[in-house]
């Protein structure tokens, strides 16, 4: 079971912002932001590149409500997932990182 699994199934705890039946969202453990939650759905997808249209459609909306609950909506936030090893995802369980807080570098990247 991949490390997100074990969160979903609370053998690791986390840190919970928002959840429904089929997503979940909670703190990053080292965050980069003041504002950094992940958004995982509950059944193992690897990446955005497995992923379904309908899912897609569903957590576009739950990552709204996060970044409404989280206070940063209005203000405006970054949503970002990393894809395989050149996208640098270490987690092989599709997240997007939702970040904010404060106004974010567009950096160089590579
Ligand atoms: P990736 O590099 O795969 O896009 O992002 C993985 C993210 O998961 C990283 O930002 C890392 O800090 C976070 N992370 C890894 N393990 C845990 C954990 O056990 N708990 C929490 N809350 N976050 C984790
Ligand atoms: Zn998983």
């Amino acid at each position: 079971m991949c490390i997100f699994c074990k969160i979903i199934a609370g053998e690791i705890p986390s840190n919970k912002v928002l959840e429904n039946e089929e997503f979940l969202a909670f703190n990053d453990i080292n965050p980069i932001a003041p504002v950094h939650i992940l958004v995982i759905p509950k059944i193992h997808i690897k990446s955005l590149n497995e992923v379904d249209n309908e899912t897609i459609v569903k957590i576009t909306e739950f990552i709204k409500e996060v970044a409404k609950k989280a206070g940063i909506f209005e203000d405006g936030y970054r949503v970002i997932t990393n894809i395989g090893e050149n996208g640098g995802q270490e987690v092989p369980h599709l997240h997007f990182h939702i970040l904010g807080g404060t106004k974010l570098a567009w950096p160089k990247l590579g």
